[in-house]
């Protein structure tokens, strides 16, 4: 956890508790999509524990049900908080299981669309939503009313589609509003936080920038000094520019060449991070000490593992030639953890827990004894993106593809060598330039060539030559989880194939990856 105030506590916040539904983080996907801020935690969340109050809380979905003998119930000090709140589906379940039990499976399950029928929508919850298409992913049902509670809402096959308490704001729902199939699904939020909590709509990147800043200065206090690692990629550039907004040259940024990065990426990233950004840089180039311990290995996991245990031993080496000004160590890491981790790490999936901390950043945390600090653990990669260009980051930076931490290691296949690294590198250096020329690079979500160890029989101005292969990548995915291959035009495939095979000497041939992930990952390694 971060240390320092939350910004829960400087933004009205609506609390989303996750009952494990696998739409649980587009609850809060939505409201922040009309500047309001939301904050998801597990089902299980004490309110006591909880160090703020929120303008209204959301039960989601789940895959329990809610009679279950394991099933998860909510703290009931929620409703002593005196605020509106909402049940989605298992929510809704809750609310009526804690009101009189009235729950148990149906008939059939209902999964898919439905409409809408509201009866009732002098509360202003369904204010707009009336024969609307709902999305609907239930097996279990309520069997009658909640005590104290009346229908305001039905569909064909849920005569309870919203229901909602005589006298206080608390609110059933049976559909899921946050899925867009779910067509006026984002309006029903709005009227609830907007409208029922009253939650100012005030979370914007512009706003976000000052009061961050202001919680890095009071958190970092007025001599202490923050590290971070830079990679090149949008989030630690973002996060070490905010640093460097907060505390000046008492942030130290650390680029870690480990030679297997892009092409010529240490000397451009010190350029636009030095020069265009005036963040205080020093770029090590450590590139002769990993490939020498990455000499003779092939497997794949053992090269992650080499550049990530390389990385902290360099890292923490370099830190040390550092002296802060106050005669102190170092007390702070700065860290570019994003809101999707921080979901993955928090959210409810029965039982246990699962807490994930990066390998990299754990170490140096014990190792050298620093604090965490992570200005971007609230947001979603697309305000990050937003914050990056208010910050003045350039735009091709902002909109990078993402990178893999064991870079180019994990797209030479088999032995890394400095040879092997030249001729992958060259050759996704003409593949990125050659979709970019083509105005494709903002459609694609990632794309890269991968260097395949096979020698194969080609022919160049009447000589035999027998030399590897390049595969190149595409894929477009929303979340990474799930991925397809990019349907290039033929023509553009034939251009790209062309210049690599006379461009970079080592390579006979040139081929094209369509496979979907899964079964295939994004990265070859
Ligand atoms: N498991 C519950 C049911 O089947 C709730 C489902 C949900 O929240 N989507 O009805």
């Amino acid at each position: 956890m971060a240390a320092g105030e939350q910004v829960s506590n400087m933004f009205d916040t609506i609390l989303v508790l996750d009952f494990g539904s696998q739409y649980s983080h587009l609850i809060t996907r939505r409201l922040r999509e009309f500047n309001i801020y939301a904050e998801m935690l597990p089902c299980t969340q004490k309110i006591s524990e909880l160090g703020w109050t929120p303008k209204g809380v959301i039960l989601s979905g789940g895959p329990y049900s809610v009679y279950a003998e394991d099933a998860p119930h909510v703290d009931h000090a929620i409703f002593d908080l005196n605020v509106p709140i909402l049940g989605i589906c298992y929510g809704m379940q809750e609310l009526a299981w804690i009101n009189g039990k009235q729950v148990g499976r149906g008939d059939k399950r209902e999964y898919g669309p439905a409409t809408l029928k509201v009866i009732d929508d002098s509360n202003s919850l369904f204010k707009g939503m009336n024969d609307s298409t709902v999305w609907m992913s239930h097996g279990d049902k309520l069997h009658g009313l909640p005590t104290g509670y009346k229908t305001i809402a039905t569909s064909d096959n849920s005569p309870y589609c919203g229901i909602v308490h005589e006298t206080k704001p608390i609110y059933g729902i049976q559909f899921h509003p946050e899925v867009t199939h779910s067509t006026q699904g984002k309006t029903l939020l709005k009227n609830f936080a907007v409208d029922l909590c009253h939650a100012k709509q005030n979370w914007t990147m512009e706003n976000f920038i000052d009061t961050e800043i202001n919680r890095i200065r009071k958190l970092v206090g007025p001599t202490a000094e923050v590290i971070g690692a830079v990679s090149g990629g949008v989030d630690s550039t973002v996060a070490s520019k905010l640093m460097t907004e907060a505390i000046g040259d008492r942030f130290h940024a650390i680029l870690v060449d480990n030679g297997v990065l892009r092409l010529n990426e240490a000397a451009n990233v010190k350029k636009t991070l030095v020069e265009g950004l005036g963040i205080n840089l020093m770029v090590v180039d450590a590139s002769e000490e990993f490939l020498s311990k990455l000499k003779g290995v092939t497997d794949p996991e053992k090269k992650r593992k080499i550049i990530g245990n390389t990385f902290i031993h360099v890292f923490e080496r370099e830190a040390e030639k550092i002296k802060p000004k106050d005669g102190k160590e170092i007390q702070f890491l700065l860290q570019g953890t994003l809101y999707p981790d921080v979901i993955e790490s928090i959210s409810f999936k029965g039982p246990s827990q699962t807490i994930k901390t990066h390998h990299n950043v754990g170490g140096l945390l014990e190792n050298m004894k620093l604090k965490l600090i992570e200005p971007l653990r609230e947001l979603f990669k697309d305000e990050v993106r937003h914050l990056g260009e208010l910050l003045g980051i350039p735009h091709d930076l902002v909109w990078r593809h993402p990178f893999p931490g064991p870079g180019i290691a994990i797209r030479v296949l088999g032995e890394v060598t400095k040879e092997q690294v030249e001729i992958a590198r060259k050759a996704d250096n003409i593949y990125i330039e050659e979709i970019k020329k083509a105005g494709l690079y903002n459609q694609i979500s990632q794309a890269f060539a991968c260097l395949l160890p096979v020698k194969s029989v080609g022919v160049m101005g009447d000589q035999r030559t027998y030399d590897q292969v390049i595969a190149l990548r595409a894929i477009e995915t929303t979340d990474f989880m799930t991925a397809d291959w990019f349907p290039f035009e033929h023509s553009f495939l034939k251009k790209v194939a062309s210049r690599i095979v006379n461009e970079v000497d080592g390579v006979a041939r040139v081929t094209y990856d369509i496979t979907s992930k899964p079964p295939a990952t994004v990265e070859w390694e």
